[in-house]
């Protein structure tokens, strides 16, 4: 494999084509609007520049890995010749089937189609292709040049050599790839989810405060940031859609979503993107201020 296609060039694919450009491959960028391919290629430079000042890559490395990027606001031109799509587009099921359907008929038939979901069903999404043997979940995590771990998610229909293919070239990417089988969350957002709901149920009962809940994390368990801070960094929203696939999934009231939790994505209050979660972000995250909700 050697040409790549990556739809969608918001921050996870920007990430994925920056990391398969720094190693090589020949990355076809494609998104809505060459506004939003525009902003991904400058923050691939940026990144890459702060590489460059670590010393940890070359002047010319980042000139060839920018070198090695096309963008195209043509899907159907971006696809026509790779060997293989990651798909990393806005998460929504009907966008991603339709995607996934035009890729089935816009690619070599012999291509593999990836998805970067982070929740939705790969067996699902593999349906709406007549190849389902070659849809597979490559489920990275942000961001994506320093993360090392891929979750490698096994649909129903996903064949052995489909899946030892994208195994080899995770590693090949610099990556450690996991195998998973596809069930609801996949083995990340299975664990992680319910507990960030455990730690907003901590707070919605009066245990203990936001910054208490977070240093009992952080201190206690090594974790590099609270449970609650890390929901600010997802976005309260995507973690709440992720826990109703969890609750509708397995249909267990343990994934049950926490009503705070549902009533601070009502209000608006969605962590960093909307300034505000259960901490303010309008003074950065060096001053760290428990959102006055909570005082
Ligand atoms: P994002 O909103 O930053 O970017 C999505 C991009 O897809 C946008 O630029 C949008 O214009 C583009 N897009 C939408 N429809 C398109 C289409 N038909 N063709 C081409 N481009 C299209 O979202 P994101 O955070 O990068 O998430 C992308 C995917 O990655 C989702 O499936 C998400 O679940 C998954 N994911 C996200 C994270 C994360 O931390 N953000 C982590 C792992 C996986």
């Amino acid at each position: 494999m050697k040409n790549i296609a990556v739809i969608g060039a918001g921050t996870m694919g920007n990430g994925i084509a920056h990391t398969f450009a720094q190693s090589g491959f020949n990355v076809n960028l494609i998104d809505l609007s060459q506004a939003s391919l525009d902003k991904a290629i400058a923050t691939i430079s940026k990144n890459l520049d702060r590489m460059v000042a670590k010393e940890k890559i070359s002047e010319s490395d980042k000139n060839n890995t920018l070198g090695n990027i096309t963008t195209f606001t043509d899907m159907n031109q971006g696809v026509a010749n790779v060997d293989l799509v990651v798909e990393a587009a806005t998460e929504n099921v009907e966008l991603k089937l339709n995607i996934f359907k035009s890729l089935d008929t816009a690619t070599k038939p012999e291509v593999i189609l990836a998805s970067n979901t982070s929740s939705i069903s790969i067996t699902k999404i593999a349906a709406a292709t007549s190849r389902p043997d070659k849809v597979i979940g490559m489920h990275f995590m942000n961001p994506v040049p320093i993360m090392k771990l891929v979750e490698i998610i096994r649909g129903y229909s996903t064949s052995n050599e489909v899946t030892n293919n994208i195994m080899e070239l995770s590693k090949k990417l610099g990556k450690v790839p996991v195998e998973v089988n596809d069930y609801p969350g996949f083995v990340a957002n299975r664990i992680l989810m319910p507990m960030i709901n455990e730690a907003i149920i901590t707070l919605h009962e009066s245990v203990a405060g936001v910054e208490e809940i977070d240093t009992v994390m952080k201190l206690g368990m090594a974790h590099p940031m609270g449970p609650l801070q890390l929901a600010d960094f997802i976005g309260l929203d995507v973690c709440l859609s992720i826990l109703n696939v969890l609750y509708e999934g397995f249909g267990n009231p343990k994934y049950a979503p926490c009503p705070l939790l549902v009533n601070m994505v009502t209000a608006g209050k969605l962590g960093i993107k909307s300034g505000e979660g259960f901490y303010s972000w309008t003074h950065g995250t060096k001053d760290l201020i428990v959102s006055p909700q909570f005082k």
